[in-house]
């Protein structure tokens, strides 16, 4: 027993100790710049990409019914959103422009695919006006979203972390930058 109780002391203040670890690292590491060209978002701009209004119509369908109650249908997902390459739209898993189209990246499993649009599909019901009292707007998308596709969740948390410990220059942007969108997409608070 008390050999037990030695490592969970041992354990948590082990973990204690990396989470101010990785908080004031992520506060103060800057990820050094790479030699690459930085890459443009592009779906968002409508030379690249013109506003389809079979698609916003479908959105703006999606905002009455959310409205009247009813969660959005994968089928509802479907009509919505568009799927485009990731060179389209890089550091990205989705995206609601400013024009009301939703992109998501389609190198994803539909699961994730489902996960990230409902979650981009909250930035729009919020321009809409609801769920404004949610104070963390990320956090509450993504809550919402993994609650409809818990297995989508947990997908697009490891893509997205393969996918940016391929890109980071160094070991330390991947776990600072990493931990910044912990904080920002799953911590309720800060
Ligand atoms: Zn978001």
């Amino acid at each position: 027993m008390k050999v037990l109780r030695k490592f969970f002391i041992g354990a948590s203040i082990f973990i204690v100790a990396f989470i101010i670890f990785l908080e004031i690292g992520s506060r103060h590491y800057e990820c050094p710049a790479t030699d690459q060209s930085p890459q443009e978002v592009l779906v968002c701009d409508p030379h690249y990409f013109p506003v389809d209004q079979i698609k916003t119509q479908a959105i703006q369908k999606i905002v009455e019914s959310r409205r009247q109650g009813r969660e959005p249908s994968r089928q509802d997902l479907d009509r919505a959103i568009n799927t485009e390459k990731y060179e389209n739209m890089p550091g990205l898993n989705g995206i609601a422009c400013g024009d009301g189209m939703i992109f998501v990246r389609d190198n994803m499993s539909r699961q994730e695919k489902y996960f990230v649009a409902r979650h981009e599909l909250e930035h729009i019901f919020r321009r809409n006006g609801m769920n404004v009292e949610c104070g963390k707007e990320e956090y509450c998308a993504t809550m919402i979203a993994a609650k409809a596709y818990p297995a989508g969740f947990a997908a697009t948390i490891l893509s997205s972390l393969y996918i940016s410990s391929k890109e980071s220059p160094t070991v330390w942007c991947f776990l600072f930058g990493s931990w910044n969108v912990f904080r920002e997409y799953v911590i309720p608070s800060g």
